[in-house]
């Protein structure tokens, strides 16, 4: 098991990267905690899979250093750094039985006969393929298939991380959650170092204790849940994550108000944002309709399971807002009211601390 430390790591595809957008990874300093579970979360083509090839050594950096255990790996290859990745497409033998299959790892580690029958057999298990574990892997489904890849991931108890690459996408819907559960447990018993990468925010929300959120080649906020949820550090964290996601309003803040249109709108502290655009951000939870706050036109009320949403428009600006179960719709001229201390204060998509004048980023 092993802390990985990416140190001014940057990548680019193109020979000689010009501009920001030739960057498919911009800069990146972060540390994965030896034994800690991630999930690494964003859209797609925002450069997840080119940083996990980074660290297993698929792919060379372009910028910066990789360290196991603070010892540089970015010249070493795959094999000699001791990582088990999963795609999200099955890599198996097809000529092998399941069985077979799952060995290979330990036996190409020169493990022990019965350990092996052992290991095999624990795994299978937790894929739930026993029955099968003597058929061959040719002619079986891309489910089962891709069960086997993620075995073959988890089989072996020594490595420094497992990485997973989107590795339940062909699997079906009841399967994942019985696999994501498997790979909590796993992570349990062993305390490997884990990132997954999912572009579906419930199954990080789900997997991991701690998310990291990736926009556009950049790592935009590291945290719990609950963190991600309450004090998005970037726009993006806020509408990419909940549903439906933050409402986002420009405005202009000064001390405890934010001015909204003609509106005032009052915050739960102090804020001094440093200039550019500037803007308000809530989340659907925390947005009444009432007597008091924004003037808006109720568009459309959904049922969502236990909540309602009300899409609204405010001065042309889409809101949304999360109605308990069986509250009534306001009669007459609505008004959204925003609980003040769940607004958070943005500059040109980064979230600004409370308090004092903070410093204009370079
Ligand atoms: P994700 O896994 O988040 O979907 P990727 O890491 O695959 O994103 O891709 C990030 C960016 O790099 C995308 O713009 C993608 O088109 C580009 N990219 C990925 N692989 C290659 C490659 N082999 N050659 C050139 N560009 C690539
Ligand atoms: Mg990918």
């Amino acid at each position: 098991m092993a802390k990985i430390t990416l140190d001014n790591l940057a990548h680019s595809y193109l020979p000689a990267p010009a501009g920001e957008e030739d960057w498919a990874l911009k800069e990146l300093n972060h540390v994965w905690g030896d034994g800690e579970a991630y999930a690494l979360l964003g859209a797609s083509g925002c450069g997840k899979s080119t940083l996990l090839n980074i660290i297993s050594g698929l792919l060379r950096p372009s910028r910066g250093r990789i360290l196991f255990n603070d010892i540089d790996v970015t010249d070493q290859p795959t094999a000699a750094r001791n990582i088990a990745q999963v795609f999200q497409f099955p890599v198996v033998y097809d000529t092998m039985t399941v069985r077979e299959n799952l060995a290979f790892p330990l036996r190409n580690r020169g493990a022990e006969a019965g350990y092996i029958a052992t290991r095999v057999q624990a795994i299978a298990e937790m894929i739930g393929m026993e029955a099968e574990l003597d058929r061959k892997a040719r002619g079986l489904t891309a489910d089962a298939k891709q069960k086997i890849s993620l075995g073959r991931g988890m089989v072996r108890e020594d490595v420094n991380a497992l990485l997973f690459d989107e590795p339940l996408t062909v699997i079906d819907p009841h399967m994942k959650w019985e696999l994501r559960t498997q790979l909590k447990a796993l992570h349990h018993e062993f305390g490997h170092t884990m990132i997954y990468v999912t572009h579906d925010q419930t199954e990080a929300l789900t997997f991991a204790d701690k998310v990291v959120v990736m926009h556009d080649g950049r790592v935009v906020q590291v945290g719990t849940p609950q963190a991600l949820f309450e004090r998005p550090e970037h726009t993006f964290v806020g509408y990419f994550i909940g549903s439906p996601g933050m409402n986002l309003l420009d405005a202009e803040v000064d001390g405890k108000v934010a001015r909204v249109g003609g509106f005032e709108v009052p915050l739960g502290a102090e804020y001094a944002p440093p200039g550019g655009r500037v803007q308000i951000g809530v989340r659907p939870e925390f947005v009444s309709l009432g007597a008091e706050g924004l003037p808006v036109t109720v568009t459309r009320v959904e049922d969502v399971g236990r909540h309602r949403i009300a899409r609204l428009d405010f001065e042309g600006t889409a809101l949304n807002a999360l109605l308990p179960e069986g509250a009534p719709l306001p009669a007459g001229d609505v008004r959204a009211r925003f609980a003040p201390e769940a607004i958070n204060v943005y500059s040109d998509d980064w979230r600004v601390a409370p308090g004092s004048r903070s410093e204009e980023a370079a």
